[in-house]
């Protein structure tokens, strides 16, 4: 647990969250500002800043949150498919500086970048 980490905040249960899954190693809940009909965030319970700063010892965590997202997707009901988004480190757009893994579905989802 970092302090001042949100993430590890809402893992602890210090922050309300509307959860999705939890296991021992994995937090999934949804988040508050949502960009469609359906998005949560799989984090894992080990603070772990970013993508930058993961390694080799967490390739089976980061394996199991990957195989964890479609399962999740499929129970919030996103049967057609997802999209999930990982963003690293402030160039990245990371907002928050736990790792997570966002499962983004329902509606109409845009091109994942708009070009010109
Ligand atoms: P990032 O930009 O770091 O990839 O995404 C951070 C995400 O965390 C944002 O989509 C934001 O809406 C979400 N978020 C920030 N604070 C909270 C919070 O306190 N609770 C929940 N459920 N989501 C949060
Ligand atoms: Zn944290």
């Amino acid at each position: 647990m970092s302090d001042n980490c949100i993430f590890c905040k809402i893992v602890h249960g210090d922050i309300p969250s509307r959860k999705v899954y939890e296991d021992d190693e994995v937090f999934a809940f949804h988040d508050i500002n949502p960009v469609a009909p359906v998005h949560f965030m799989l984090v894992p319970k080990l603070h772990i800043v970013s993508l930058l700063e993961a390694e080799e010892v967490h390739a089976a965590l980061l394996g199991r949150m990957l195989l964890l997202a479609p399962k999740l997707a499929l129970e919030q009901g996103l049967k057609n498919g997802f999209r999930t988004v990982i963003n690293s480190g402030k160039g990245g757009g990371q907002e928050v500086f736990h790792l997570h893994i966002h499962v983004i579905g329902g509606g109409n989802i845009p091109p994942m970048v708009k070009r010109d």
